[in-house]
């Protein structure tokens, strides 16, 4: 199987295109590389006949057309985004951009593409549009979690990005007839993820002995999905999925932001006694404007139809992350030079 893939130079994308060259998939990866790349978790796959490399930005609707041409993929898993919702906050239009006309772009040349398919090629060629939960909204405390019918109800203009670009994909297969599916993940974390995520964030400034900025009164609960068994998913989705359907992806651990930084507060204790407790640089900070309270999911359809299930638990999955900061110290601290967000105002002056 050949799979174009965009964004995976991103942190899914390059666990996912890892994911695909082992499994012995042909992989061509479209990449803006933008701020958030990280090219270099794929240098291992660089001198690989099965991997090709192209640069180019998604809303290029001529060169995805010639990337589909030249390289006849029999499947797109589209992961390239703007993924940052504190950036769709202070700068929504890269998201705009980006998640809705750059979707609606590979929509188009995808469905051409395909069009031109004949035979066995067409019936099995599929396009994934790897979504979040986030395009659900926001559960009071004992609503149910989200499953495959809930309806969108998208809070931050990341959400309301990722929801549009849903949308469209659905449209583009009502309409056109192009076999379109979808995954709605939860939270991922893992190794190569911009140093501006909560966990990475976390670690990165606990090991710099700076404050631990966590929104409002650290209530807020999500659940948490190693990235290499996200790419697990993505890839039965593609290869088992059935067109027209979406799968929400994840596991069932619910935990509290609050709850999961004093974890890594701890596994960072059990690793650096000097800077032990870790814990006392955590500063609560106004709480993000419109901060979804509550995700979870439940994954039983993709469980059950497709045989997927994440082996990671969360606990094992924190302390191989943490390990994994802590032995990529100039990857992460090149980054947090450039590209971090500005602090909140409270811890500015306390720095
Ligand atoms: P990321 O921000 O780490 O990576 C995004 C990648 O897309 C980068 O390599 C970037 O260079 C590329 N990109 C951005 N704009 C582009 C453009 N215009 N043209 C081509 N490439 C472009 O994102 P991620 O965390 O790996 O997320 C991947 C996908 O999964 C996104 O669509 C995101 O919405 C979705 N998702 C993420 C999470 C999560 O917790 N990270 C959870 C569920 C779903």
């Amino acid at each position: 199987m050949k799979v174009l893939v965009t964004g995976g130079a991103g942190f899914i994308g390059n666990t996912f295109v890892r994911h695909l060259l082992r499994l012995g998939c042909d992989v061509v990866n479209i990449d803006a590389l933008t701020y958030a790349a990280a090219p270099e978790a794929l240098a291992s796959a660089e001198p690989r006949r099965n991997y090709t490399f192209i640069h180019a930005d998604i809303c290029d609707g001529a060169a995805l057309a010639a990337a589909l041409a030249r390289h006849r993929p029999d499947a797109i898993a589209h992961l390239a985004a703007e993924s940052h919702v504190d950036r769709s906050i202070a700068g929504p239009a890269d998201f705009i951009r980006t998640n809705i006309a750059g979707t609606a772009s590979l929509l188009e040349v995808a469905h051409a593409y395909w069009a031109g398919l004949r035979g066995e090629r067409r019936d099995r060629f599929r396009f994934l549009h790897v979504s979040t939960d986030e395009v659900f909204g926001s559960l009071g405390p004992c609503d149910p979690p989200f499953v495959e019918t809930t309806p969108y109800a998208p809070r931050s203009p990341y959400a309301a990005s990722k929801a549009a670009a849903d949308h469209l994909v659905r449209a583009w297969g009502t309409t056109h007839g192009l076999p379109v599916l979808i995954s709605n993940g939860c939270n991922t974390y893992g190794s190569w993820q911009f140093p501006e995520k909560l966990i990475p964030l976390m670690l990165t400034r606990a090991l710099a002995g700076a404050p631990l900025p966590v929104y409002g009164d650290g209530c807020q609960v999500r659940t948490w999905l190693h990235a290499e068994d996200h790419a697990a998913a993505l890839a039965k989705i593609l290869e088992r999925g059935k067109a027209g359907e979406a799968y929400v992806t994840g596991t069932r651990d619910e935990c509290r932001n609050i709850d999961l930084v004093t974890q890594l507060c701890a596994l960072l204790d059990a690793r650096i006694p000097d800077g032990a407790p870790h814990a006392r640089l955590v500063a609560h900070v106004a709480d993000r404007p419109g901060h979804d309270r509550r995700y979870a999911v439940d994954p039983s359809r993709i469980e059950q139809s497709l045989g997927w299930k994440p082996k990671w638990r969360l606990g094992d999955g924190l302390a191989a992350t943490v390990d994994w900061y802590l032995a990529h110290r100039s990857w992460w601290q090149a980054r947090i030079a450039k590209t971090l967000l500005p602090l909140p105002a409270e811890l500015r002056a306390a720095e």
